[in-house]
């Protein structure tokens, strides 16, 4: 009989949980209702799901076990989710309770981590070994992988890349403590947020009605304004691109990969890579000879296809480590 996963993917506003395949396919799913507001709460939500998919859902394989991809840092070794957010923290052994009520093997990971273990063995880790992936979403997180292995760090808190100054001269405060971080530029919010911040310098913007009505400006409006000439909307996405490309090759100079790939809100569409690769200096990124690429993942299913990765990768014990 075919081996599956369950893999559960704990998000904000909902959770996921899927029977996936070795090869990544998901043979059903199911969306939950979310509550991120303490990691208690989140976990017994998680315990809620999992026994109502397993109640109400034919399964197509047999259950190797369950993966989980929540937000914040997680001691995978030890099953162990530490903190929900740096001012958040309730450590809970996630994978010890939920293998005790379901009698399955239990693995915790980071949804970046998720997402870059997915990118390892159903994307671009099939054709290189050492990859950078990057996400531009709301804020940037990205994760190293070298010789096939994840970095994690000392604390579970390694590829935090959102926080590595762009501007050295820089008064944008951060609040991870620091000034000039890429995320104040380069994320999502941090567009949304200089947007705003510029609109006085430019009264003639589209962008403008948006900033009375405080509406948080999209990146596809910025797209737009930025097509139709509006000198805020430039001015604002090409602060963007020069800080990403700071940031993808400070990555490339640590890490010397073969590829880098991008996911994330702000990457999906294309359109940020196609500009963003103008501003990189051939020298810098002679040896990234496999390119840049948004990753072929669907973003909707990533994460649920990284828990479901990462149970595969311990079960087998394989060097393509979590
Ligand atoms: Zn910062």
């Amino acid at each position: 009989m075919m081996q599956t996963v369950l893999a559960v993917d704990l998000g904000g506003t909902k959770i996921l949980v899927g029977e996936v395949t070795e090869n990544g396919e998901i043979l059903s799913s199911e969306k939950y209702p979310s509550n991120v507001e303490n990691q208690r709460v989140a976990v017994d939500k998680i315990k809620e799901a999992i026994k109502d998919y397993l109640h109400n859902h034919v399964l197509h394989g047999k259950l190797v076990g369950i993966g989980i991809c929540v937000v914040g840092r997680v001691d995978t070794e030890q099953g162990e989710w530490l903190e929900i957010h740096p001012g958040l923290s309730e450590k809970i052994f996630v994978a010890d309770e939920i293998s005790g009520l379901f009698h399955l093997p239990c693995w915790v990971t980071n949804d970046v981590s998720g997402a870059a273990m997915a990118e390892n063995m159903l994307g671009v880790g099939k054709k290189v070994k050492d990859f950078v992936y990057i996400n531009i979403g709301t804020g940037i997180a990205g994760r190293i992988i070298t010789n096939g292995r994840l970095i994690t760090g000392g604390h579970f808190n390694a590829g935090e890349v959102g926080h590595m100054v762009v501007d050295m001269n820089s008064e944008e405060q951060c609040a991870c403590g620091r000034t000039g971080c890429v995320e104040l530029f380069a994320s999502g919010l941090g567009m949304h947020n200089q947007t705003m911040k510029l609109a006085a310098d430019y009264p003639e913007s589209s962008l403008i009605s948006a900033k009375e009505e405080n509406k948080r400006i999209s990146f596809q409006a910025l797209i737009q304004a930025y097509e139709a000439e509006d000198l805020l909307a430039q001015k604002v996405i090409n602060q963007a691109l020069q800080a990403a490309a700071a940031l993808t090759m400070n990555l490339v100079r640590v890490s010397d990969p073969e590829a880098v790939v991008f996911g994330g809100g702000v990457m999906n569409s294309g359109w940020f890579l196609n500009h963003l690769v103008t501003f990189l200096n051939e020298k810098t990124i002679r040896f990234v000879t496999k390119g840049f690429s948004v990753t072929a993942l669907d973003p909707n299913a990533v994460a649920l296809k990284g828990a479901a990765a990462l149970v595969f990768i311990k079960q087998k014990g394989e060097r393509k480590n979590a």
